[in-house]
């Protein structure tokens, strides 16, 4: 059966912070290659519909394959680690970002750039530093959820969007940040829909 691709709007370009998704009550597990660094690491690159809805799993003949990204893998695994337990090589988790979201952009991305993009997001926006430039930094204070938006406003020249979750005491801190991406991957945009994102006023930013 030939199967065509669904078309989509733009990308959410989403990192997560893993000081964030490792003090919940679910805990994490570092990768088998070692801890990562304290800074942002990518969890996926999703194509999106304007009106907010998502396409997923749009071509179950396209299997991960590890081979079609070898050149990459070291960039992946400092860039794009797996924080989920049991510890991985981060396999799991790049199959999962295909299989779900990729295989949804495969009308302008195969299974090499689609990596390589987010890779590329990665390198031209630096979350990390633009925060530090306006004074917020994982030392587990409280900053304003504003702030937050403004400084990355500023550094990256369009507006984000900021989730939030619950570390093990309950405070609402830093989790993900959702940055729009145009069809090819390539160019942050404006975007056309910002996510919900479930933030007290004001956001522990957790030390890694
Ligand atoms: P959660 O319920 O943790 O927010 O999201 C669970 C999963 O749903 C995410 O890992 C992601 O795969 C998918 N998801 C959540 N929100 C969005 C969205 O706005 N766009 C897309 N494409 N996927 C999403
Ligand atoms: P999503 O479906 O939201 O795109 O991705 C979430 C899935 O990826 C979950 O099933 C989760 O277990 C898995 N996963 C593996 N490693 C990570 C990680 O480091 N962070 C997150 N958020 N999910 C991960
Ligand atoms: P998933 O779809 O990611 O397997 O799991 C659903 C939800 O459980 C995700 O939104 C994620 O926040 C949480 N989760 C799954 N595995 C882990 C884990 O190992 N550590 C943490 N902190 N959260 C996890």
């Amino acid at each position: 059966v030939l199967c065509v691709s669904q078309d989509f709007d733009f990308f959410y370009f989403v990192q997560q912070w893993p000081g964030a998704y490792c003090d919940t009550k679910h805990s994490c597990c570092y990768p088998k290659t070692g801890k990562p660094a304290a800074d942002f690491g990518i969890h996926g690159l999703w194509p999106n519909y304007k009106d907010g809805s998502w396409p997923s799993n749009c071509d179950p003949d396209s299997v991960f394959s590890v081979q079609e990204i070898s050149d990459l893998i070291g960039r992946l695994q400092k860039s794009w680690p797996s924080l989920s337990c049991p510890s991985s090589n981060g396999n799991r988790f790049w199959s999962h970002e295909w299989e779900k979201h990729g295989t949804c952009s495969e009308s302008e991305l195969d299974q090499h750039d689609y990596f390589e993009a987010g890779l590329k997001l990665k390198e031209k926006v630096n979350l990390l530093s633009i925060l530090k430039n306006a004074g917020i930094e994982p030392d587990d204070g409280f900053y304003s959820l504003d702030s937050i938006e403004e400084a990355i406003k500023e550094g990256v020249g369009h507006a984000a969007g900021i989730e939030c979750n619950k570390d093990s005491a309950g405070n609402s801190q830093l989790y993900q940040v959702y940055l729009c991406v145009d069809t090819s991957g390539s160019d942050i945009i404006e975007c056309p829909k910002l996510p919900r994102g479930r933030c007290a006023s004001n956001v522990q930013f957790a030390k890694f």
